[in-house]
């Protein structure tokens, strides 16, 4: 078929070295590879001559009897007759050589020994105080560590971890099956790319311990339920010299007797005496930096919310001030001697003898309940 000059071909000249003629090929085949130039004979035409060009200079035999005889002496071996495949080609040779490259996309990603390490979370209880003022809190956690002893190699004190040699240290292996070649991890190492004769006493020839770490961390202040603190490398140790994983720390606020907190507003129950809510006055109210004054007004009813602005608390996502809203709740006296129910008894006859009316909701929940019942027909 073709009889091109194979070094020509590559841009080489004839003493080029393997890794010379690896690198030359491997800029062809990313540049013409039909990936890459969907429907293009002529980068089609150049990918198959720099392919056969490859597989000849690439194989010592074959470059030798090429070097002696010319292309009589390689038979047109390099398979240059049939059709064109570029799964085939993929597969053959792309498979070890360009795993990294083009792997993922075909599922074949080449494994690397070294490993990033896990993400952690770690949920965070915090008090409503806490949340809001912020404070540095220290926490333990159980973590995989990288291995002083063996400063994570996983290789026994004085000895090294070597290079795996069914995979030749790349972690994975080719394996024939049928049309095809697959690549999957290395059975003897799986997918470390070494072995390790002695391994490390105190790893097990992991490289890595667990251990438990005390770690502090600043909460800013304005945090809020779900918000996530991300502590970069302070999760698992990698794997082989890979980096650490990291930290995510998800704040979870406990419930606080007197505050409800919803984003930078707070809501509380303030309970009042039936009295003052009649009569109106003052009543000390709690907020997150001390306690204020909250005037009542005459007549308040229960279920009468006021709002302190600005006694809320300031988010951190959104650095907003909330303010601080007043349920109030009128309660019923209890424990009452017979002189204060003689006077509760002759202020309810004051009432009833009055023309004013003193229930303000009395007369429309009486015309709601009489509706009702018209609409049933009773
Ligand atoms: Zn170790
Ligand atoms: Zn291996």
């Amino acid at each position: 078929m073709s009889k091109q000059d194979y070094y020509q071909t590559l841009g080489l000249q004839k003493n080029s070295s393997d890794a010379e003629i690896k690198k030359a090929y491997r800029k062809l085949a990313m540049k013409y590879h039909p990936d890459r130039n969907p429907d293009d004979k002529t980068a089609e035409i150049k990918f198959k001559e720099a392919k056969e060009a490859y597989e000849v200079l690439s194989d010592n035999q074959k470059r030798a009897a090429y070097d002696q005889f010319g292309h009589a002496g390689v038979n047109n071996q390099a398979g240059m007759g049939g059709g064109f495949n570029p799964g085939d080609a993929f597969n053959d040779i792309f498979g070890d050589m360009f795993g990294d490259i083009f792997g993922n996309a075909r599922g074949q990603r080449r494994q690397s020994s070294a490993q990033r390490g896990a993400d952690l979370r770690y949920e965070l209880d915090l008090d409503l105080e806490q949340a809001v003022f912020g404070e540095t809190i220290k926490i333990n956690i159980p973590s995989l560590i990288g291995c002083d002893t063996c400063a994570g190699s996983g290789a026994k004190k004085g000895t090294e971890a070597t290079r795996c040699l069914r995979c030749e240290g790349r972690g994975s292996v080719r394996v024939q099956q049928g049309f095809f070649t697959l690549q999957q991890t290395c059975p003897e190492c799986r997918g470390a790319g070494q072995t390790i004769k002695d391994p490390c006493i105190d790893c097990s020839g992991s490289g890595r311990v667990q251990k438990e770490r005390t770690i502090s961390i600043k909460i800013p202040p304005g945090v809020d339920q779900d918000d996530r603190i991300r502590l970069s490398s302070e999760g698992e140790a990698g794997m082989k010299g890979g980096p650490p994983g990291d930290l995510y720390v998800d704040v979870n606020i406990r419930s606080h007797p007197i505050f409800k907190r919803e984003g930078s507003n707070l809501f509380c129950e303030v309970p009042i005496s039936f009295t003052k809510a009649a009569l109106g006055g003052t009543v000390e109210v709690p907020t997150i930096d001390g306690a204020v004054n909250l005037t009542i007004p005459t007549e308040t009813q229960s279920g009468e919310v006021f709002r302190l602005r600005g006694k809320g608390v300031q988010s951190y996502r959104d650095r907003v001030l909330g303010d601080l809203f007043c349920n109030i709740q009128i309660e019923t006296p209890v424990n009452l001697n017979t002189d204060q129910k003689n006077i509760l008894k002759s202020f309810e006859e004051s009432i009833s003898k009055s023309k004013k009316e003193h229930r303000p909701n009395k007369n429309k929940w009486t015309e709601s309940v009489k509706n009702f019942f018209n609409r049933l027909g009773i």
